[in-house]
């Protein structure tokens, strides 16, 4: 075989033409039962080195976007490199397929390769890369919308301070000002969704599935769900989760003293004049971080203190840096990397605790020897983020975490509150876009926008929306990933279920919930999804019963923390 570089820099500057002939020889080499392992760990070494190149290309590219050799060689690697590599992987894995290796530990690889060679058609090949030009157009679209704010022109980040104002009409007109772009932007968006919807229709034809909910569900890998048990899962959310919603709504328009809730009376903390400032500098951020993990884990605790130590985490924001933030695995030296824009705000310390649970996640699977045993799916990866956002929130208050008493309490009553209008927007979400692609009507762009007000309806009472049906449609275009990544929704729900579970158990014994929580981590892919949650302690469920006493578990524990916030304020 080729000699592969010792690390990943050795493929800093590769190009497809470089890279090819150590697929070349992959393919052209036969297997039987003496080499095999060696093939396979050959093939898994060098898709390691070539996607952490691929992966500190983007990463020294989103820290730096003004310079230009760092935007050409993420450019490179995500255009030309990335593109041809996964159709080199597709003939790799016709070979792994048709040699059926017998290890238990490869049998939810094979499943997964299985599937992407039976779906795989040459004809969905220029469909795809159509479709990517309409994800850019819809990026382009939204990204350079701008907002009119105290007369200067905007980016619409810069007014979620404004959304959480304690001045009513602060955050009305910052609500207002942000929904604007997209009421405006209605007819381009909705015209550009008719062609995406005709695309994925024609892909999912093409794959012999008579609609794309189908073909999504063989291409994400859905194995152990159906269509059916999502609809399940937003009916039990329906009878479930929204009457609790809408009590917390209730609390809170009490709270606020209002007659109503308006759409821009949900961000404010009604507790809070002020929004707490948790940390000082980047320092102190990470610090206090390492400190709240330590508390949950000592283990998971070094693990932060070695990202701290190693330069893994980019986490402050600074001028050239891309907006956003993520979580990205470099395969071949077994460390994750955060990349996040930290402006002093409470919502830096839930993205910090979310992504580290993805982190902890690419430690623990590392241990697995094959790259295609380790990431196990979103419905998994979010489990171990939304779980430690849990794990993590008895520590928040100091001396151990960021906020003073009080702060601590009520950030950990906005985040329950929060979870339980997700989950209903979640759903609502689902049941959106499994409509548009099983019925007809769904490309028919007057009654997609009537589809969704009919389920914001059942999904999003106790707001009162009454002349701003425009903004309440408008609220759809602005879920990206209706547009860019269909049917990548579900699993915050799976999951978020999944971490309600997880933060029961640890409140009936907390050190063996995070044993638990750390023996599902270190299995990354190699089993099915159910075994992977019963590992973590949780049943992967669809059903009202369970989520009817994960909600009631909720109400009562934010009883608690309301009472407990009017006793110190
Ligand atoms: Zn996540």
């Amino acid at each position: 075989m080729n000699k592969l570089p010792e690390t990943s820099a050795g493929f800093a500057d590769a190009t497809w033409e470089t890279l090819l002939p150590y697929y070349r020889e992959l393919e052209a080499t036969p297997l039987d039962a003496g080499n095999f392992e060696r093939w396979l760990a050959h093939w898994s070494r060098l898709d390691e080195l070539v996607t952490e190149a691929a992966s500190l290309a983007m990463i020294a590219y989103t820290i730096d976007t003004a310079n230009e050799s760092k935007k050409a060689a993420h450019l490179r690697f995500s255009t030309e490199v990335l593109p041809n590599l996964e159709e080199a992987e597709v003939s790799l894995a016709r070979k792994f397929v048709a040699f059926d290796p017998q290890r238990a530990d490869l049998q939810t690889a094979l499943r997964r390769f299985r599937t992407a060679i039976e779906i795989f058609r040459e004809a969905n090949v220029p469909l795809v890369s159509e479709a990517e030009g309409l994800a850019a157009q819809y990026q382009q679209i939204t990204g350079s919308m701008t907002a009119e704010w105290n007369g200067e022109r905007v980016p619409l980040p810069r007014l979620s301070p404004f959304l959480k104002s304690e001045t009513r009409s602060v955050r009305e007109a910052a609500w207002r000002a942000a929904n604007l772009p997209y009421v405006a932007a209605h007819d381009e968006l909705a015209a550009l969704f008719d062609r995406m919807i005709g695309l994925r229709q024609a892909m999912a034809h093409n794959a012999g599935f008579s609609d794309y909910r189908d073909y999504v569900f063989a291409a994400k890998c859905r194995f152990d769900y159906t269509p059916a048990d999502c609809e399940r899962l937003q009916r039990a959310i329906e009878s479930e989760v929204v009457p609790a919603a809408l009590r917390a709504l209730e609390q809170r328009r009490v709270r606020l003293g209002l007659d109503q809730l308006r759409p821009w009376d949900i961000a404010v903390d009604p507790w809070r004049a002020t929004s707490p400032v948790p940390y000082r500098d980047v320092t102190e951020f990470q610090e206090t971080a390492a400190n709240i993990f330590t508390a949950v884990s000592p283990e998971l605790g070094a693990q932060f203190r070695t990202m701290m130590n190693e330069g893994l985490l980019d986490l402050e924001s600074r001028p050239g840096k891309a907006p956003g933030g993520y979580c990205d695995t470099l395969h071949a030296r077994g460390r994750p990397f955060v990349f996040m824009n930290a402006a002093g705000v409470a919502e830096d310390v839930t993205t910090l605790l979310h992504e580290a649970g993805h982190c902890f996640h690419a430690f623990a699977s590392h241990a697995r020897p094959f790259i295609w045993q380790r990431h196990p799916g979103a419905e998994s990866a979010e489990l171990a983020s939304m779980s430690m956002e849990l794990l993590a929130s008895p520590y928040l208050a100091r001396p151990t975490g960021y906020y003073a008493e009080a702060d601590a309490i009520s950030t950990r009553l906005e985040h329950l509150e929060d979870a339980l209008l997700s989950l209903a927007h979640i759903a609502s979400v689902d049941a959106f876009q499994s409509w548009i692609y099983t019925d007809p009507a769904g490309a028919d762009a007057a009654a997609r926008d009537r589809a969704w007000l009919a389920l914001r309806e059942r999904f999003e009472p106790g707001i009162d929306w009454s002349g701003l049906e425009r903004e309440r449609i408008s609220r759809w275009y602005r879920q990206l990933h209706i547009f860019l990544y269909p049917f990548y929704y579900i699993e915050y729900a799976i999951a978020q279920i999944g971490a309600l579970q997880v933060w029961r158990n640890s409140r009936r014994d907390a050190p063996a919930a995070v044993e638990a929580y750390r023996r599902f981590l270190a299995l990354g892919a190699t089993r099915p999804l159910p075994e992977l949650y019963r590992e973590a302690g949780v049943e992967l469920s669809f059903g009202g019963e369970l989520i009817g006493e994960l909600v009631a578990l909720v109400e009562a524990e934010m009883a608690e923390l309301r009472a407990a916030l009017t006793k110190v304020a």
